[in-house]
């Protein structure tokens, strides 16, 4: 079966030396916030270009940390995508604010500039983007329209790390940058992680405040923090893994160039390519295909697992009837909802699994 993720095909030596790391934490006698966590947060500003990484519980905490840093909760409004994992949307909700959807860009999936705008009120504070299925917004645009709004620019990367415009990575562009480090995502963990990355000393200082309890020294709490830390054994493996990732990263991309070439289906729709500014890490990749519930059975006699990322957008979650969005609506996230389809795109893929795929969808007739 080809599915969408492989750990237990990872290289031996990725394992071996996962396994090393493992063990020299189980014997340091130290396992949260340590030195580990410390040269982990190093390692990962570095790859984002940023002055700092703080290493938190997972992506979500990232995200309420990074706008209670910034002072935005009750009363405050944050544009982002009806199109992104519920995580998106919770961190905004428990952190006290309210989101507010944009429609996206059918072609591209992300959201849609012209629907953020529509969506500004007097008590908008913040544009959160999200570089959905690792493919990076257009920055050039995101920075202008919020230099011109004066909004804050929030960038949601967990499905993009190492994405970039221009050669500057996901996550740099405005305040800050939320990251998870799930097993799943491009660089994962083998638990929950994640960091916020950020140029700003204040939001560096606040975000460590803010993951531990609110404490601004020991045992002594000016605000109501979070208990949100990252682990020592999480980072070493994170550490590790780290030094797999631009290697990894390639391997998506050829995946997705051999899937840009070799896809040729009517009945198939592949989302725009990259422009010459950008450079996408292809976290998953998605398709638009009308009869959707076709497809799925096809691909699955052809012992290929496909997913849906997602089959509900944010306004459809029941627990988000109240949800505010763009007044002319969000026709084209509900269409992309209704037809979107994720085909594996993994590291451990072989190139003949790669043309499995690539002759099953040539082959599915609706
Ligand atoms: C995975 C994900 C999150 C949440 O990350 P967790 O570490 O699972 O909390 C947030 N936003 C997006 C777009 C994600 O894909």
């Amino acid at each position: 079966m080809i599915s969408l993720n492989h750990f237990q095909a990872e290289p031996e030596s990725l394992i071996r030396a996962e396994l090393d790391a493992v063990e020299s934490v189980l014997r340091s006698g130290w396992y949260v916030l340590g030195d580990r966590v410390q040269t982990f947060e190093d390692e990962w500003s570095k790859s984002c270009g940023t002055r700092f990484a703080i290493g938190v519980g997972n992506g979500m905490d990232a995200i309420e940390i990074g706008l209670r840093a910034l002072g935005i909760g009750s009363g405050d409004e944050v544009i982002t995508t009806s199109m992104t994992a519920f995580a998106t949307v919770l961190g905004i909700l428990r952190a006290g604010a309210t989101p507010v959807l944009a429609d996206i860009d059918l072609d591209t999936g992300l959201i849609h500039i012209d629907s953020a705008q529509r969506c500004i009120t007097s008590r908008t504070k913040a544009v959160l983007l999200v570089h959905l299925y690792g493919r990076i917004c257009n920055m050039a645009d995101w920075v202008q329209f919020c230099q011109q709004q004066h909004l804050y620019l929030l960038e949601d990367c967990a499905q993009s790390h190492l994405a970039s415009w221009d050669g500057k990575v996901a996550g740099s562009f405005g305040e800050w940058g939320a990251y998870s480090f799930y097993p799943t995502k491009n660089l994962g963990a083998r638990g929950d992680g994640g960091a916020l990355v950020t140029n700003s000393d204040s939001i560096n200082d606040q975000a460590k405040i803010l993951r531990n309890y609110g404490q601004d020294a020991q045992y002594h709490h000016e605000i109501e923090g979070l208990n949100s830390r990252l682990d020592e054994l999480q980072a070493a493996l994170l550490s590790v893994r780290i030094k797999w990732l631009m290697s990894f990263t390639d391997k998506r991309r050829a995946i997705a160039d051999a899937y840009y070439s070799g896809i040729d289906n009517p009945g198939v729709k592949l989302l725009r390519r990259e422009s010459d500014r950008q450079h996408h890490v292809y976290h998953l990749f998605v398709i638009q295909v009308e009869s959707r519930d076709k497809l799925l059975p096809h691909l699955r006699n052809h012992n290929i697992r496909a997913g849906i990322h997602y089959p509900i957008p944010i306004h459809h979650q029941p627990v988000c009837r109240t949800i505010q969005y763009d007044p002319n609506g969000l026709a084209a996230a509900t269409t992309h909802a209704q037809h979107c389809l994720s085909l594996p795109c993994h590291p451990q893929m072989s190139d003949s699994e790669i043309t499995t795929v690539i002759e099953a969808v040539n082959a599915f007739r609706p």
